[in-house]
C-alpha cells in the first residue's frame, strides 16, 4: 500500500470590512480576514498539505498573489483544482485532520457545515475530514485577534 502523509500551515490578519470565511462558510463576525483570495485560512493549510503530501510545492506556486486572476478567488475553486492535481496522478485522500487556532468567534455551532463543505468539494464523506477549533489562550497574535491561523494534516493512499 503506497500512503504519502502532507501538512500544511496557513495564517490571515484579521481586519474590519472583511467577510470571515472559514472552510467555505462565511461566518458572522465584526472582523475578517484579509488577503488576495477570500483568505479562507482552513482552505489553505488543507491545500498545501495535500500539495505537500505529494512534493508539489505550495499554493503561492499554483496561485501566486501577485496574479490579479485570483483577486478575491473562492478557495474552494482552488481546493478542487488541487484536488485535480491529485487525481491526475492516480492518489486519493484517506483522510483530512486540522485545526483552526481563533480567539473569536465560537467556531464549534460551524464545525459541522465546513466539513460536509469541503467534503463535498473533495468527493469524500464528511467523517474523512476532521476539523478542531482551539483558541491560543490569549497568546501571542492569534490570541490578541489579529489573525487566526490553521494547521492540517493530509493521509494519502494511491489509486
Ligand atoms: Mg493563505
Amino acid at each position: 500500500m503506497q500512503i504519502r502523509i502532507g501538512n500544511g500551515y496557513d495564517i490571515h490578519r484579521l481586519v474590519k470590512d472583511r467577510p470571515l470565511i472559514l472552510g467555505g462558510i462565511k461566518i458572522e463576525h465584526e472582523l475578517g480576514l484579509l488577503g488576495h483570495s477570500d483568505a479562507d485560512v482552513l482552505t489553505h493549510a488543507i491545500m498545501d498539505a495535500m500539495l505537500g503530501a505529494l512534493s508539489l510545492g505550495d499554493i503561492g506556486h499554483y496561485f501566486p498573489p501577485t496574479d490579479p486572476q485570483w483577486a478575491g478567488a473562492d478557495s474552494l475553486k482552488l481546493l478542487a483544482q488541487v484536488h485535480g492535481l491529485l487525481k491526475d496522478r492516480q492518489w486519493h485522500i484517506v483522510n483530512i485532520d486540522s485545526v483552526v487556532v481563533a480567539e473569536r468567534p465560537k467556531l464549534k455551532p460551524h464545525i459541522q457545515a465546513m466539513r460536509d463543505r469541503l467534503a463535498e468539494v473533495l468527493e469524500l464523506q464528511s467523517d474523512q475530514v476532521g476539523i478542531k477549533a482551539t483558541t491560543n489562550e490569549r497568546l501571542g497574535p492569534v490570541g490578541k485577534e489579529k489573525g487566526i491561523c490553521a494547521h492540517a494534516v493530509v493521509l494519502l493512499q494511491a489509486n
